[in-house]
């Protein structure tokens, strides 16, 4: 706790941001791994500081977004995410079935890592890329459900492929 502590405030101070009891407490809730909502985010907040405004833990993840210290993903259909994940341009796998969000490498590394086909003059600086399916504990995916992938940028659906029938002993 103590280390998670210090990690918090020297992420803060490294950024350049004034370090507050708020921010350290919206840090720690979003460990590394996680994709917190602001719900989740508050009601953590909240369990250590006592009362404190939906508004004024939105401030603080706006600030520390800015900050480049948590990164903001929002699936279309699903509430607005938090990470803290921001070293990379790594993607997301969404099960349609429980939700279940996973971080997934980017097999190219740097964005852009798709081209459109014509760019009309645009300076493409990122391609959002989101691969939809179910989970592995939710079965294989439903060929027949729509595409509602991202509205914003280049939108990618793939089918996330299902356990293996047996595993290899
Ligand atoms: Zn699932
Ligand atoms: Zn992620």
């Amino acid at each position: 706790m103590v280390g998670a502590m210090m990690n918090a405030r020297k992420r803060l101070a490294e950024a350049g941001l004034r370090v507050t009891a708020q921010r350290i407490a919206v840090l720690e809730s979003i460990p590394a791994g996680t994709h917190a909502e602001v719900d989740q985010v508050a009601r953590a907040v909240r369990s250590r500081l006592g009362t404190v405004s939906t508004q004024a833990v939105y401030d603080v993840l706006h600030a520390l977004t800015r900050a480049g210290l948590l990164r903001r993903i929002q699936p279309a259909g699903r509430p607005t995410l938090y990470e803290n994940r921001v070293a990379d341009n790594h993607h997301h796998m969404v099960c349609r079935s429980c939700g279940r969000i996973d971080d997934v490498d980017c097999v190219v590394g740097d964005a852009p890592c798709l081209d459109p086909f014509d760019a009309h003059g645009f300076a493409i600086v990122e391609a959002e890329v989101v691969f939809w399916g179910t989970c592995p504990d939710c079965g294989p995916a439903d060929p027949t459900v729509g595409d509602s992938g991202a509205a914003l940028g280049a939108s990618s659906t793939a089918t996330v492929p299902a356990a293996p029938e047996s595993e290899p002993r």
